[in-house]
């Protein structure tokens, strides 16, 4: 079986191409259109990209035609409350997740568009969207709802939704494989979106990000958590209107914002290595921030039994994953210095014997979006 996954940005179309031949998982080709709709870039709109996707593959020879593939699996950042697991699109779910686009409008018009792109070229597969929100729809009512007049939660379904979920999910079933006596898990999801979720038996039951990706951790260039006021002095204040600060808190913000260096970590490390004191501070926040969530779920799950980093910056930085673990030996966490530093792909980093064990877990949200549209093919 052959099942293409497709992940579309407002300008980037990535795909992985996966054989699941002969009981096997094999990922056999990875790719990216860029720049779509940005002149002089790869593709003119999604259409486009995903023709030139088609090409690549056919020319790497890895395909003949767009009919062998049977399944394409779309990543969809927001199923809203309705979408509680992966569903094949038909016209009926496809409404539905139009009617999401409010909740998520810079995300899931381009995801939609991606779809609509992939269905006309490969007509025949099966095409299953994959939610981000999906796997914290099992969150509890006091983890969502916030603290409004009620109406806004009942009649305009404002509420904590939750993002990362494909990859908080793949990380909640590697823990049950690598050790199964885990049964409450801390997910710190650090990439350039960054999210911390608390797993109580493999379901989400807490999440730091919330009605949309701006909450909770300082992250590339969004603020995370803030007083609301700021944004009300800011109006006042300054006369910023609403699209202006959305703006400011979305892309200029953060580690950018903080730094005044760049949104990757890997360039504020070399700044404040270099003696760049805003740097400097824009790590330390991040990290702090990091360990405040990571402590508030070990309240929430009442004690962990296991921490896993994630995503590009948890996968990546022994130094930034020591700086939030700093500290922590009062609650159980003990990260190993030498197996930190030296750990690569799928590893144990703590201190061998302690009451909370620590994972590096490389993220594979493709190969979980690829399993969960062979398995609705199978279901029917
Ligand atoms: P996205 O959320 O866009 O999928 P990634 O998970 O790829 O992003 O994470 C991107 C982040 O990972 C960037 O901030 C990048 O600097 C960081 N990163 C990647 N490699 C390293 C590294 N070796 N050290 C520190 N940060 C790293």
């Amino acid at each position: 079986m052959k099942i293409l996954v497709a992940n579309c940005g407002s300008s980037s179309l990535k795909y992985q191409l996966f054989d699941f031949s002969r009981g096997e998982e094999r990922r056999v080709a990875k790719g990216a259109v860029e720049k779509i709709g940005v002149a002089g870039g790869g593709a003119r709109d999604h259409r486009a990209a995903a023709s030139l996707a088609f090409e690549e593959l056919r020319n790497s020879g890895l395909i003949q035609s767009a009919e062998e593939i049977d399944g394409v699996g779309h990543r969809v950042v927001h199923g809203g409350e309705r979408f509680t697991s992966s569903t094949r699109i038909d016209e009926a779910v496809l409404r539905e997740i139009e009617a999401c686009c409010e909740l998520a409008p810079l995300h899931n018009p381009p995801n939609l568009a991606g779809y609509r792109a992939m269905k006309e070229l490969v007509p025949q597969a099966a095409h299953v969207a994959v939610f981000d929100t999906a796997f914290h729809t099992s969150l509890p009512a006091h983890a969502y709802v916030y603290g409004l007049p009620y109406e806004y939660f009942e009649r305009d379904r404002i509420r904590r939704y939750g993002f990362h979920g494909t990859s908080h999910r793949y990380v909640a079933q590697r823990v049950a494989a690598l050790e199964p006596a885990a049964r409450r898990i801390v997910s710190c999801h650090l990439g350039n979106g960054c999210s911390i979720c608390a797993i109580e038996d493999g379901r989400s039951v807490d999440v730091s990000i919330g009605f949309t990706p701006l909450e909770g951790l300082l992250m590339g260039t969004r603020s995370g958590d803030l007083d609301p006021s700021i944004i009300f002095h800011l109006i006042k204040t300054q006369g910023l209107d609403p699209v202006r600060i959305e703006k400011m808190l979305n892309h200029e913000s953060g580690l950018l914002g903080i730094s005044g260096v760049s949104n990757d970590m890997r360039d504020i490390v070399l700044a404040a290595a270099a003696g760049n004191a805003r740097a400097e501070l824009a790590i330390e926040i991040f990290c702090y921030r990091a360990r405040k969530y990571i402590g508030a779920y070990l309240a929430a799950l009442n004690g962990a039994d296991a921490i896993v980093f994630t995503a590009g910056i948890g996968e990546n930085s022994p130094d930034v994953r020591a700086r939030i673990c700093k500290d922590l030996e009062n609650l159980g966490v003990h990260l190993d210095t030498e197996s930190n530093t030296r750990a690569r792909g799928e590893c144990r980093i703590n201190v061998p014997g302690m009451p909370v064990s620590m994972w590096l877990i490389p993220t594979n949200e493709e190969l979980l979006i690829a399993r969960d549209t062979q398995r609705c093919i199978l279901t029917g």
